[in-house]
Parts: structure tokens; C-alpha cells; sequence
């Protein structure tokens, strides 16, 4: 018998119909004779809102307590399908991830899951049975409740699947699939019908957030495929792997773009060995993370000017870091935190000379500013102002025959 472990986002257990929905589904796998686990995230805005609870008490919430408090959502999501599935005559009840446990490391609300106790499950799966197991959360050797990071529900998939062996990994969404960018930006997306790890992972950290990075991740070191598709209606979706049959020739796979970027000048900054090294400390010990980074080259020799991007919710602490920072002089210190990263992904640029020029042709073919640039070999990142991410995804999914 094949055992399918099928994950369901937010928004596809988002009222008690879509629950009810979300069962037939389920209940379809049983009848083909599958032996069935389920993941669920928690009912779509339960999160946010228990993010904005833990704010509204204080700003400084201890960290332990926040993943106490965020894993609640799965917890109902879940007891709601087990209790459909034995409504509609499924044997089926829900895990909490201590219940099995399931292991995590490293730190609160960002830990990773290292080992999942499938004794259990499997026992029951035997049965008859259909788990459905709470996505996002974890225990710690400490015994604490942790949490793996926001839309962390797909890593629980995927290590599920690992650890049990399963032969199809199904994360249920909104959309039907992986789509050359945000269908809900770009009306002229594509689905895509087969994408590699490499190309997934690049989408998912550059902004696509149709699957969390850390999941794919998971899923290359671990080699399982996974099947994105709708929970709203019955399609094909997108296989993410790393076989090479049958690909398409696109030189670009997708388009990313990220929210909420925020740029940061420093000018006329001294030019001299470990200076940035000095700047980029204090950042470093207060968890900010920097991401794109340029440093002009020096007209005199003497002074230069520095520039990087950060996540705005993290420019207050950062500019008050670089004013207490005595270690470095500067003239200026200038923000900018209506600024997005826009990025162009595919392996075919490996092979294929002329991208760059493409890209940037196309954006000034459109009169959108080039701020800062970053390249890897399967991308290419441009930051632009904010109010031209949609003119600038249009223009490049044109240029690189997306549309
Ligand atoms: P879930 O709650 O099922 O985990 P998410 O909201 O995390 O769903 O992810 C699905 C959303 O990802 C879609 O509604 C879509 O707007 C967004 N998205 C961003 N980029 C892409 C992309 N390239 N392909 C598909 N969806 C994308
Ligand atoms: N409920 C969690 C979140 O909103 C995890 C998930 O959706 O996968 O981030
Ligand atoms: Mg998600």
C-alpha cells in the first residue's frame, strides 16, 4: 500500500466548510487505498493574530511563551479535521508534535526539526487509521513547546514524509501550483509544471512565499518530491524535484520579488581596512539580518559610501545601533524604506550568455532605477523603489517569455 502525506496551508482549513471540503479530499486518498497523513497549518489569520496578542502584551515577549502561544492554532485546526473525518466514518485523531514527539533544535521561533518519533503513527496508519499532526511545531530537549518558523507547516510535511517513508509528499494551497511569479501580483503567470530544489529554494527565499525556504531545504538533503497543488479545485500542479526528465527549455524558471525592504547609506564613511567589519558587528550580535551590500569605490582614497538592505521592521533598531557605534565616522546617514528586491531565477542562466544586459534593458526600457545589485549563479537581484515592483515583474516577465 502507498502512503501520501497530504499538507493543507491556512487558507485551504480557513472556515468549518473549507475543513468539511478539505476531508473529502482526504477521504478521496482513503478510498484509493492509500494510507493517509495529514499535516495542517491553523485556520488562515489564527497566526497573525496571535503574533498581534503577544505584541499588544509586550514588546519584548519572552520567546518560549510565543511559541507556546503561536502553536495553539494547529492544535485546533487539526482536533476540527480528526473530528470531520470520524464524522464523515474515517478512524482518524489528531497529534500534537509533543505527542510523538516531534524534535526541533536551535531556537525559539526559528528552530529546525532534527527527529520525528513515527513509532506511533505508524502503528496507527496500520490500523486503518488517518494521523493528522499539527505543522509548525515542535519540542525541545528542554521539553518546551518550539515553533520552526512562519509557514513552517511544509517543513513538517516534507520531514514527515521523510521519516515515514512516504512515497508522495502533497502540499495543498490556494493557487494550483508553483506559477512563474505571483499570480495574485501578475495576471500573465504561468504555472509551472516541474521546477528543481535549486530554483524553488531561490524563489522561496527571494519572496515567493508558496513554499517556505527552510522546507525546501529540507526536502533536497532528504530527496523527496514534492506536489504542489489547489485544495480548491482538482488540477495538476507543480512537481519540485531534482530529476532532470523532461524539463522545459526556459532560461528563467520564475520571478520573486520581497515586501518590506529597507535601504540604508552611510556616506562618506572611512575607506580602510575593517571598517565594514565594525559597522556590521553590532548588526550581526542583535540578529539583523543584512542582505544586499554595496560599497562605492572611493574617489579619493580616503572616504566611501556604504550601502545595504534590511527587513523595515528593522531599521529603527539598526539606526540606532550605527549612532551608537563609535567605532566608525561617517558624514551621513540616509534611509530609504520604500525599496523591494526584484529577482530573476533559472539554471538556464548558467549556460546562457546576455541575461544580465536583458534584464537590465528591460528595466530601463521602462525608466525603473537600478539601486543595488546582487547576482548568484542561478540569480539575478536588482533593489528598486517600491512603487515600481509590478511594472518591473511585467517587464521582465515579457522579456524572458513568461507571459
Ligand atoms: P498556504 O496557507 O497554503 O501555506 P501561502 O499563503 O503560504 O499558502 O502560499 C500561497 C500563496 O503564495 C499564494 O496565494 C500566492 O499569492 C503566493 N505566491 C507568491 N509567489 C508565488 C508563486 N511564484 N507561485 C504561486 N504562488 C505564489
Ligand atoms: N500557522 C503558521 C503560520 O501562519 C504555520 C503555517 O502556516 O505553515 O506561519
Ligand atoms: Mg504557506
Amino acid at each position: 500500500m502507498k502512503t501520501v502525506v497530504l499538507k493543507f496551508g491556512g487558507t485551504s482549513v480557513g472556515s468549518i466548510d473549507r475543513i468539511k471540503k478539505v476531508c473529502k479530499i482526504i477521504d478521496i486518498y482513503k478510498k484509493k487505498k492509500y494510507n493517509v497523513v495529514v499535516i495542517s497549518s491553523a485556520m488562515s489569520g489564527v497566526t497573525n493574530d496571535l503574533v498581534n496578542k503577544s505584541k499588544s502584551i509586550s514588546n519584548n515577549f519572552d520567546l518560549a511563551e510565543y511559541d507556546a502561544l503561536l502553536s495553539t492554532g494547529e492544535q485546533v485546526s487539526c482536533a476540527l479535521i480528526a473530528g470531520r473525518l470520524n464524522h464523515i466514518g474515517l478512524k482518524s485523531r489528531s497529534w500534537l508534535s509533543w505527542q510523538l514527539p516531534i524534535v526541533t533544535v536551535g531556537s525559539h521561533s526559528g528552530a529546525r526539526i532534527n527527529k520525528i518519533n513515527i513509532k506511533e503513527l505508524n502503528k496507527y496508519i496500520k490500523n486503518g487509521g488517518v494521523p493528522v499532526v499539527t505543522g509548525f511545531q515542535g519540542i525541545n530537549k528542554n521539553y518546551r513547546i518550539t515553533t520552526i518558523g512562519r509557514s513552517g507547516s511544509d517543513a513538517t510535511a516534507i520531514m514527515l514524509a521523510k521519516y515515514i517513508k512516504a512515497d508522495e509528499c502533497i502540499i495543498f494551497t490556494d493557487v494550483e501550483g508553483v506559477y512563474t511569479t505571483d499570480p495574485r501580483q501578475h495576471k500573465k503567470a504561468k504555472k509551472i509544471k516541474k521546477i528543481f530544489y535549486d530554483e524553488m529554494l531561490e524563489m522561496a527565499s527571494l519572496g515567493s512565499k508558496v513554499m517556505q525556504p527552510t522546507s525546501i531545504q529540507d526536502a533536497k538533503l532528504n530527496k523527496i518530491d514534492i506536489k504542489v497543488q489547489s485544495s480548491f479545485v482538482s488540477k495538476s500542479g507543480t512537481l519540485i524535484t531534482n530529476s532532470k526528465k523532461s524539463f522545459s527549455d526556459q532560461i528563467i524558471t520564475g520571478i520573486s520579488s520581497t515586501k518590506n525592504d529597507a535601504k540604508i547609506t552611510i556616506v562618506g564613511v572611512k575607506d580602510s581596512p575593517g571598517v565594514a567589519a565594525s559597522i556590521f558587528k553590532p548588526l550581526s550580535k542583535n540578529l539583523i539580518n543584512v542582505d544586499m551590500v554595496v560599497q562605492n569605490i572611493s574617489q579619493n582614497g580616503k572616504n566611501t559610501d556604504l550601502t545595504f538592505t534590511i527587513k523595515s521592521e528593522d531599521l529603527k533598531k539598526t539606526e540606532k545601533l550605527l549612532k551608537e557605534n563609535k567605532s566608525i565616522l561617517y558624514k551621513k546617514l540616509s534611509f530609504d524604506r520604500n525599496v523591494s528586491k526584484v529577482s530573476i531565477i533559472g539554471v538556464g542562466m548558467i549556460t546562457t550568455p546576455g541575461i544580465t544586459y536583458r534584464m537590465f534593458q528591460a528595466l530601463a526600457s521602462k525608466k525603473i532605477n537600478i539601486l543595488v545589485i546582487s547576482t548568484s549563479e542561478i540569480k539575478i537581484s536588482v533593489l528598486v523603489s517600491a512603487k515600481h515592483v509590478k511594472k518591473a515583474i511585467a517587464s521582465l516577465h515579457k522579456e524572458f517569455k513568461l507571459d
